[in-house]
């Protein structure tokens, strides 16, 4: 059986017609499905009774299971759900005053092995499948009963390693006759993969794209990200410069601030340095505390300065209040725990 939240439109559009149903068939499933939220291809009533038996035979509904939910001081609410095959992927749910964003997971358990952060002390199990991370928007909004506006692409996992899964997971929730989460309210985070970076540069989505740097030269990023001995971070900009070029749009810069590692006023000149000149944001990130890992997020006072020199010397910055820390669902914190 296939899953039908595998699809695109497009794909969806092919394989009706190619089984002699009308292409604007896929339009009105997608509508079913995402807008009405069915569950039961029989209740489609403007369908035929021919595409409908031809729907209950080929097609399933997959489910994930809710095994824990979470709700923070700042309405933050983490997901433990169950796949089908019974592993554990964890979704997060960020409110703000813009609408409310999902944090998605892309694969099981990361390769990336970032030394700070807890998903990848998970070694990667498999990708997950686009519908698998199609599912954790839907679900969301289901149990919350509230709409889904945004899309975070940051949760377990490196989804340029998961890459054709997670563009065409894009492709489902951006569809009009769909979920219709705006490209540009959708969210790409890497650790940096280039050949990627290049990629997605051509990719004609205006999807957003973050880059995890964390750091202003090789020797520290190599020691926080091992990805940087592949990639360094020479090469990283470059790829990050190309990708405003081409698709004329701001990029994002994720930057976790650790005290003495990272977070001196000299860094902060070194770095602003580096991105002189892009047409970037800076995200300062305090870090969260993860039990296993002997690193210490930066003080209020610290991480301050460390943002005003940055801003002073003409850097588009921002210095984020974390969410979810108390539940262990702020950046770096997600690890798919049971309980
Ligand atoms: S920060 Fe991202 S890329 Fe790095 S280990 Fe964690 S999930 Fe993987």
């Amino acid at each position: 059986m296939e899953k039908i939240y595998d699809y695109t439109l497009s794909e969806l559009e092919e394989l009706l017609v190619s089984f002699n149903f009308k292409k604007f068939n896929a339009r009105q499933v997608f509508e079913w499905i995402y807008k009405k939220a069915v569950l039961d291809f029989n209740e489609m009533s403007n369908l035929s009774k021919d595409l409908r038996s031809f729907l209950v035979e080929n097609f399933t509904f997959s489910n994930l299971i809710v095994n824990t939910h979470q709700v923070s001081k700042d309405g933050t609410e983490k997901f433990l759900f169950e796949l089908e095959d019974h592993n554990f992927i964890e979704t997060v749910l960020m409110r703000h005053d813009y609408g409310n964003s999902v944090c998605v997971t892309t694969q099981l358990g990361c390769n990336i092995g970032c030394s700070f952060c807890a998903s990848g002390l998970q070694k990667k199990k498999r990708d997950l499948e686009a519908y698998e991370i199609v599912l954790q928007v839907l679900k969301v909004a289901q149990i919350t009963k509230e709409r889904v506006s945004h899309v975070v692409v940051m949760g377990i996992g490196e989804p340029f390693d998961n890459y054709d899964k997670t563009m065409k997971f894009i492709d489902i929730i951006n569809s009009p006759y769909g979920l219709e989460i705006g490209a540009r309210h959708i969210t790409v985070s890497t650790s940096g993969i280039v050949p990627k970076i290049e990629q997605f540069s051509l990719e004609t989505k205006q999807v957003n794209l973050a880059i995890s740097l964390h750091a202003p030269n090789n020797e520290v990023r190599t020691k926080l990200m091992k990805i940087n001995k592949v990639y360094p971070i020479e090469e990283v900009i470059r790829a990050s410069k190309e990708y405003v070029e081409i698709t004329n749009r701001r990029i994002t810069f994720e930057y976790i601030l650790l005290e003495h590692i990272n977070d001196e006023l000299k860094q902060a000149n070194e770095l602003s340095d580096l991105l002189r000149g892009i047409n970037c944001y800076v995200n300062l990130i305090r870090y969260n505390d993860v039990v296993e890992f002997n690193l210490k997020g930066s003080s209020e006072e610290r991480a301050n300065a460390f943002y005003l020199k940055l801003k002073s010397r003409g850097i588009n910055t921002t210095l984020r209040r974390e969410k979810g820390g108390d539940i262990d669902a702020a950046c770096g914190q997600l690890r798919s725990k049971k309980t």
